[in-house]
């Protein structure tokens, strides 16, 4: 018996048809059916569509009817894939990998930087990556790319115009496609913690900031004026933050007093944050701030919102930001702040997480 993978289309690029304002999403799953058949060989594929729009227009409340739909069909189908635009992907792969947690089919979300109607497109090389790596049966939120596979909350588009758009960050790939066939590192796979119940409750009074030399202090007061329950503050380098002459930590306590939730990271995109080891970064832990550690903005925006959906409680929102949900966080587990948590890169591939002594900060 063939294996049956339902595809669910969301519009993006992959689907571009030319409107009088430029590319628009246009073409149905089924208007793509056929082509999508040469690469899926002898798998059943059925599909559906959810919505046709360009990423930019996805949004919280797309993510909850999309995760409610795939949660219903994941008891027919053995693997999912959605079609998707990339500008907005890593955000609705990383809600999706928060919403759909242990989830029993692989879940794939893939688009492409040109639309399958081009005869020179990344279309076809992504949906195939996806349909295989969904006919797998390594359950989870994936997302497929120029022939890797990465982690859904791991996943970030770096790059505007390559077809080598997307790479999982702080985190090595699960599979990639090659003369080998599809292979899939299974050591890399996030294993279930428990029953499978989708959870799409989020609260979308958020922000997002991100510092730069000279920011003002208010804009804090201002977010929290108009009921931000809680922002997502990408600090410079390890994760500081200024106090001396423009004190926005100072700030920060002001809001943390109020009930308002901080999250800090670092404005780098790799290796993440670490806000003990310089003054900048701890004053800013006593006052409150939860860190981001090595979570991509995506996954840190979508985890924020999702735990705001889930619990009030100061106390169950740390607990949250204290464990890893589904992979997309490597926490400093060390209560010794002398000991930090090391990440080591290989050609790009992280392999290897060590607690190494910190000579930055003791010698
Ligand atoms: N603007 C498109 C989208 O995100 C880009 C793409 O799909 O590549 O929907």
């Amino acid at each position: 018996m063939s294996k049956k993978i339902l595809i669910i289309n969301t519009g993006g690029t992959l689907s571009s048809v030319k409107g009088t304002n430029g590319l628009i999403p246009g073409m149905s799953s089924n208007d793509m059916l056929e082509e999508l058949r040469m690469v899926s060989k002898n798998l059943e594929l059925e599909t559906e569509d959810f919505c046709s729009l360009d990423s930019a227009n996805i949004g919280p409340t797309d993510w909850a009817g999309l995760a409610k739909l795939i949660s219903q069909k994941s008891y027919d189908y053995h693997g999912i894939v959605v079609i998707h635009g990339t500008d907005t992907m890593a955000y609705t792969s990383s809600m999706l990998s928060f919403m759909l947690q242990n989830i029993s089919i692989p879940v794939v979300i893939t688009g492409s930087q040109l639309s399958i109607a081009n005869p020179v497109a990344d279309a076809l090389e992504n949906c195939r990556c996806g349909i295989h790596m969904a006919a797998s049966g390594y359950p989870g939120i994936f997302v497929a790319f120029n022939r890797k596979v990465m982690l859904g909350c791991r996943a970030s588009k770096v790059r505007t115009m390559s077809f080598d758009a997307f790479e999982s960050i702080n985190y090595p790939y699960v599979g990639e496609i090659s003369s080998l066939g599809l292979r899939v590192f299974k050591n890399n796979l996030v294993e279930k913690k428990g029953i499978f119940q989708p959870r799409t409750a989020y609260s979308d009074n958020v922000a997002l900031l991100k510092l730069y030399p000279g920011i003002k202090p208010d804009i804090l007061d201002i977010l929290c004026d108009r009921g931000c329950r809680g922002v997502f503050i990408e600090g410079f380098g390890l994760g500081g933050m200024p106090f001396v002459n423009n004190d926005f930590i100072g700030k920060i306590g002001e809001i943390t007093e109020k009930g308002m939730l901080v999250l800090a990271g670092s404005q780098c995109r790799y290796e993440g944050s670490n806000l003990s080891v310089y003054e900048t970064g701890r004053l800013a832990l006593e006052k409150g701030v939860i860190q981001a550690y090595d979570m991509t903005t995506e996954a840190a925006m979508t985890k924020l919102m999702w735990v705001l959906g889930q619990t009030d409680n100061l106390r169950e929102i740390k607990e949250y930001f204290s464990v890893d949900i589904a992979g997309e966080i490597c926490i400093d587990i060390s209560s010794d702040s002398s000991y930090n948590v090391c990440i080591q890169h290989t050609n790009n591939h992280i392999f290897k997480e060590v607690l190494y002594y910190d000579t930055k900060t003791n010698y």
